[in-house]
């Protein structure tokens, strides 16, 4: 049977356990600041930790849980990582290199239950949530991709999965990075993203962090949404709307609005009034990303032309927007495509 997993421990649970090693709870941080700082991959390594308590840790927990079955590298620096965790479920997460940031993308299930026809990850279906420790795990995996005096600066939670359906999983993980011997990743420098989970989005808000909220709105009415995003026909644009002007009322965080540009389907000159419509009373921003063509699915990219036409009608309709720059195009870069490939 496989040990549990080191990173599953929030930071006093941690403590906890070293209290009844009869260790000191402070070892708790010495054991973190070697996970997060020093990128060290056997316990063996914690060499200010006396040989007994390194075996006991040894004994006691797994580092690592998963094995990377595959890594891609774009030849703008983009790494993906396939991990096989211990089940055998693979999960995709992502290094994006820019300028003086290190943003990485990460999944929270394996595949996800949300069914948006556009997206290679939901193909498949929802198989389970990631454990807290699963989540941190693709963080030091990717951490440990960056050269030594280069450290992760961004996270986007929009891999894998439906985040705010793992909300406990995923804030006890993020919790992890700022506390003591974490990572020193503060609450503004993470995005979650969410298909649009109204009472979640709530509970997100009531945390009282300063996490910052994208929503994947993809199309401006609820017709054309519930063709696209079908878990929409239980919940609806305008509830969603609501819970993220709530979100901003109670964080201060202006609210990111992501829309995947899908040639013919939601990129016409009515879709850009009706979003306009939407967001330009709201202290919002628009990002959009074309699609990126995954084969098993048929919807395509728009092409430059057509996706200037579709950002001037939005910007003179008064919507701040930007188009997300591609990462990583040469390789599997669509979120799932990577794992589709090696099922
Ligand atoms: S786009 Fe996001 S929410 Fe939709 S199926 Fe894919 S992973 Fe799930």
């Amino acid at each position: 049977m496989s040990l549990p997993l080191i990173t599953d421990l929030a930071r006093d649970e941690l403590a906890q356990w070293c209290q009844a090693q009869g260790e000191h709870a402070y070892r708790a941080d010495q054991i973190r600041k070697w996970i997060f700082g020093k990128r060290i991959d056997n316990f063996d390594a914690m060499t200010d930790l006396s040989a007994a308590l390194r075996k006991k840790l040894a004994e006691s927990f797994a580092l690592f849980s998963s094995r990377v079955a595959a890594r891609q590298t774009a030849r703008d620096g983009t790494e993906k990582l396939l991990l096989e965790l211990a089940d055998k479920e693979t999960v995709e997460c992502v290094l994006m290199r820019e300028e003086d940031r290190r943003t990485i993308c990460i999944s929270t299930q394996v595949g996800c239950g949300m069914g948006c026809v556009f997206c290679a990850s939901g193909l498949l279906g929802l198989s389970r949530n990631l454990s807290a420790g699963e989540i941190v795990e693709q963080i030091l995996r990717l951490d440990r991709l960056l050269p030594p005096l280069e450290r992760i600066t961004n996270i986007v939670v929009m891999g894998m999965g439906e985040p705010l359906a793992n909300l406990p999983n995923l804030l006890k993980a993020l919790a992890s990075l700022d506390e003591k011997g974490g990572m020193g990743l503060s609450a503004r420098r993470i995005t979650i993203s969410t298909v649009g989970l109204p009472e979640k989005i709530r509970e997100l808000a009531r945390q009282g962090k300063a996490y910052n909220l994208a929503v994947s709105l993809h199309a401006p009415n609820d017709r054309l949404r519930n063709e696209l995003v079908p878990v929409n026909e239980r919940i609806g644009i305008g509830t969603i709307l609501e819970a993220a002007d709530d979100f901003f009322e109670q964080t201060g965080r202006r609210v990111t609005y992501e829309y995947v540009v899908l040639a013919g389907r939601n990129d016409g000159p009515e879709e850009a009034r009706e979003l306009a419509a939407l967001l330009s009373s709201r202290n919002a921003h628009l990002n959009l990303i074309p699609m990126n063509a995954v084969s098993e699915l048929p919807f395509h990219d728009p092409g430059a032309d057509r996706l200037r036409v579709f950002v001037d009608a939005l910007e003179r309709g008064g919507v701040t927007t930007t188009v997300r720059k591609r990462k990583g195009i040469d390789i599997d870069a669509a979120c799932g495509q990577l794992r589709l490939r090696n099922k």
